[in-house]
Parts: C-alpha cells; structure tokens; sequence
C-alpha cells in the first residue's frame, strides 16, 4: 500500500481533447478519465502538462513529421477534457512542444518544470504520474523525473498507449520499471 499524504504530488500528462475524442485519439482514453478523477481526490496537489503546438509545428505530417495535426494552440481540441473534476483556469499547466522546430514529448522538456518541482516536493520526494500516452510523453516525462532523482509511482490504471506498433505501450512500461519507477493501481493506494 502507498499511503497518500498531503504533500503528494499528482503529473496528469496531456489529458487534452485530440488526444481523447481528436485527430489524434489514444484507444481508451476516456475510459481513464474516471478513474483520474478518483485519483485527483486523493492527491491534492497536481500539475497538467499540455501539447500546445503552433500550426505549422515539426511533428505534423503537412511539415514532415510523424503526427496528424494535433494540439494547436487555441483550438478546442488543445484544452484539457472537461470530464477531468477540475477548474482548467485555476490549475497548474505546464506547456511543452511550443516551438515550431522542436517537440517536447517530457513535460520536463524546455518546460522549466525541472526547475519548479523538486523545491515544490517537500518531504518526500515523490510523484505520481497518469495520463496520455504511455509509450510516448508519459514514458518521457517518468523518465526525466527518475533522472531528477524524484521517485515515480505510474498510475498504470490511468495511462493508455497509442501502440503505433503492437507492443509499444507494454515496452513502455518495461522501460520505466528498468528505469525505477514503481507502477501501482487505485488498490495500492489508501
Ligand atoms: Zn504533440
């Protein structure tokens, strides 16, 4: 059992619209929005990591990239599900993949957030991270924190994969775990 305290610290990574029911929808993303909901109860304090590309930005198709058009800054489907329990104007967004030559799949990545959050994790430095998709942003974003020296717990029943290739989510979470992150389940938790 993980014992959660007040000083616990919720990552959702990339819960936005084109990423749920958009141009660039992970299978079963919506099933996890109720179960991130249960998880944003138990953790109070907590941080959302958006893609927020410009229109033209690399990773597109239309510039070469590997990705349809998605998360384009002032578009609906950029803003975060509104299923998620929260005031999306009152929560801490961490920006990433804002430039149009580069992208940023850690929420880590040229975000500043490397700089904010270990002061932010007083005591037990530890977080818990959920959300979009596994075997890309969110294995990049774990990977990060470990290298930050924070301890990660991965929500595994809150994370789904896009699975480009069969497997890749299951070798996502191989990747993490080799790397030192600990993956739990609302069972876990208390
Ligand atoms: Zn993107």
């Amino acid at each position: 059992m993980v014992d959660i305290t007040e000083k616990d610290f919720l990552l959702v990574v990339d819960m936005q619209n084109d990423f749920i029911n958009g141009s660039l929808a992970v299978p079963g993303a919506a099933s996890i929005i109720p179960v991130i909901n249960t998880y944003l109860e138990k953790i109070q304090r907590r941080a959302f990591s958006k893609d927020m590309h410009p229109k033209n930005h690399s990773s597109f198709k239309a510039q070469g990239g590997q990705w349809p058009q998605h998360c384009v800054v002032g578009t609906q489907g950029s803003e975060l599900h509104k299923s998620l329990d929260i005031d999306p104007k009152a929560v801490m967004v961490v920006r990433k993949g804002t430039e149009a030559d580069r992208d940023a799949y850690s929420a880590f990545d040229g975000t500043g957030l490397d700089m904010v959050l270990p002061s932010m994790l007083s005591g037990v430095k530890r977080i818990f991270v959920c959300g979009l998709a596994t075997d890309y942003c969110v294995k990049a974003t774990v990977l990060d924190a470990i290298k930050l020296g924070i301890k990660v717990y991965v929500l595994k029943d809150a994370i789904k994969a896009v699975n480009v290739k069969p497997g890749d989510g299951d070798k996502a979470i191989k990747e993490m775990e080799d790397a030192g992150a600990i993956f739990i389940t609302l069972a876990d938790v208390k």
